[in-house]
């Protein structure tokens, strides 16, 4: 059996190693555009900030290696540029001589990947302009930064006027997780950044009170946002420099562009094929990894996936995935009944020392279904024992399903074990938990590591307690028709506090249960939603009709508070 592989990185190479590892006597031949198989793309932003110093060490596994132990034809600087499906070949030119060669395949696996979007805005092309994808994209940014810093530590060498180094300035345009990556580590490398976005939020994939958060804590950190703006085209501006204009009619001064826009999947050979596209533009493949050609499999960034909590086709540019549909797909070829359980988009990013991280259905995508069995809270527990030094609060938002009690999905930002959370919550997901299961988890616990009711448990008792009736809540955006109840302390006041709310601390609230409206639902708030929902309990079993404003006052403001605390 001949087995042609297009594209030889995250998808394409796990293929071809776990094919290999099944099939000794398969004819591998594993085709890839660039000069590099199997490097980390993930890696490049970090590569950029220099935080990985050598180009070497993002070099996975190299063509020779592929060569020497898994039997593996590699050709680098080799792109299939036809396939004719009927005859099984595929047509292969060389990238440096344009020499096209015809291969014959018995199974073709195409990872072609996700190129990332350039639209054709005047300026696109000017020098200083760059995307991150390769390991080439990233060397040509280390170089431009290079040059520009050699130049200016020339500079400072030869004149006695320019003692201070000017600052340089980036400008990145995109505030998805390539682009907030990119944009960490240029003020790692002393520039000064500004993040151009089209949308009103940074991390599309999240909830924009969540993604408040992380605006909150990047601007902290000295990015300038500029949202819901779109770029309109670039200018050559003096000294080698740029000026990015936006379609709002302002413009930025730039040393350097990073242009992160994101990704579209590459389905030119497949339609070419003839094969099936999807209705998100992605090659339509079955859970085999499967085209409508059934010798043809495609996996990663180019494929639709089914989203595995929605049901809904979707484009999920991840690597995990990528890597587990080209080991699905050897499966396959090789004679076993693998499937891919569809992706739930479980991501995570780093900046600046906090991490952002998700997965699941987010509540937008919720709406935009018209979905409307579904439940949310908000969380603010310690990431470990607060006794214990170092913990930190972590904000969650998790959502289920009312009618089952289903987990749907998690978002979660802190500074410190955000990522266990999210991922124990993943896996619950993927294993179709409730929120019940979730407060029976036995997860890890030592004081400085998590907690007795690690934020998972607490998670699923919070939701449990919401859908048993025993914490009923409601939203500060209908907070409005209720008697505002605040049981915090009054010193906690003078920091913030909610208009026309009744302050009883939550101590001295037994004693006067008198003031309060027995006629009228009574929204209890306090900071995060611990004390409101001790004070609910009271009211409750005491016969008033009362809610707790879920997540508090850290709620209310989404969290602009959060990151001091
Ligand atoms: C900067 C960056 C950071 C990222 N960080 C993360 C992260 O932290 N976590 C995460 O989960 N994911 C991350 N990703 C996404 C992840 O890298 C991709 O989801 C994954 O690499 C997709 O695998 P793939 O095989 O589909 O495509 P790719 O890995 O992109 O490989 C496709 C390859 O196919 C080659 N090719 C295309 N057409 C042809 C052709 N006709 N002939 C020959 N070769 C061809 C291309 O040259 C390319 O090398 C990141 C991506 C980038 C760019």
């Amino acid at each position: 059996m001949k087995v042609i592989i297009v594209g030889g990185v995250a998808g394409g190479a796990s293929c071809a190693a776990r094919l290999r590892r099944l099939d000794e006597k398969a004819e591998i031949l594993m085709v890839e555009r660039g000069p590099y198989v199997s490097y980390a793309n993930c890696g490049l932003p970090y590569h950029v900030g220099d935080v990985i110093e050598k180009e070497a060490s993002l070099l996975v596994a190299d063509a020779n290696t592929f060569r020497s132990q898994f039997a593996v034809d590699v050709r680098t600087g080799c792109e299939a540029i036809k396939i004719s499906p009927d005859k099984k070949t595929v047509e292969l030119r060389n990238v440096a001589t344009g020499e096209v060669t015809t291969e014959s395949y018995d199974k073709l696996v195409l990872s072609p990947g996700a190129p990332s979007i350039r639209p054709p805005l005047p300026g696109i092309d000017l020098p200083g302009i760059f995307e991150v994808r390769t390991v080439p994209d990233a060397r040509a940014i280390r170089e431009w930064i290079e040059r520009g810093s050699l130049f200016l530590s020339g500079m400072h060498k030869y004149s006695g006027f320019q003692t201070v180094r000017p600052k340089t300035r980036a400008v990145v345009i995109g505030g998805g997780f390539i682009g907030l990556e990119t944009a960490e580590n240029l003020v790692h490398r002393g520039f000064d950044v500004t993040v151009v976005e089209m949308g009103d939020q940074i991390l599309a994939p999240i909830d924009p009170e969540m993604a408040r958060i992380v605006e909150g804590y990047v601007e902290g950190h000295g990015i300038r946002l500029a949202l819901n703006d779109g770029v309109a085209g670039f200018e050559k501006a003096a000294n080698d420099t740029l000026t990015v204009l936006t379609k709002s009619g302002k413009s930025y001064p730039a040393d350097i562009v990073i242009l992160a826009l994101g990704v579209r999947p590459d389905t030119t050979l497949a339609k070419m094929a003839g094969l099936k596209i999807g209705e998100r533009g992605g090659i339509r493949v079955d859970e085999h990894m499967r085209t409508s050609n059934p010798d043809i499999f495609a996996v990663g960034d180019a494929v639709e996936v089914k989203d595995f909590v929605t049901g809904e086709w979707s484009l999920i540019a991840l690597a995990g995935p990528a890597n587990r549909q080209g080991r699905i797909a050897a499966d396959v070829i090789a004679g076993r009944d693998s499937r891919f359980r569809g992706s739930q988009g479980t991501s995570i990013i780093g900046l600046f020392g906090a991490t952002a991280a998700w997965t699941g259905a987010s509540e937008k995508t919720l709406k935009r279904m018209d979905n409307k069995d579904y439940e949310k809270i908000y969380l603010y527990p310690n990431s470990h024992a607060g006794y214990y030094p170092g913990a930190r609060p972590i904000a969650m938002k998790v959502i289920f399903r009312k009618s089952d009690a289903r987990l749907l999905g998690a978002q979660a930002l802190g500074e410190d074990n955000v990522d266990k959370r999210i991922s124990a919550l993943a896996m619950a997901i993927q294993m179709g938990a409730t929120v019940y299961d979730l407060e029976e988890a036995e997860l890890c616990y030592a004081p400085q590591f998590g907690s007795a009711k690690d934020p998972v448990n607490f998670a699923g008792m919070m939701a449990a307690d919401v859908l048993r009736g025993d914490m009923p809540i409601r939203h500060w955006d209908s907070a409005e028709k209720g008697f505002l109840l605040d049981v915090r302390e009054p010193m906690e006041l003078a920091v913030e506090s909610a208009p026309g709310a009744v302050n009883i601390p939550l101590g001295q609230l037994r004693a006067r249960l008198g003031e309060l409206p027995r006629d009228r639902e009574i929204l209890v708030i306090c900071r995060s939603g611990q004390r409101a929902y001790y004070a609910t309990r009271v009211l409750l079993q005491k016969g008033f009709k009362a809610r707790n404003l879920a997540g508090g006052m850290l709620s209310r403001t989404h969290a602009a508070t959060f990151w001091e605390s």
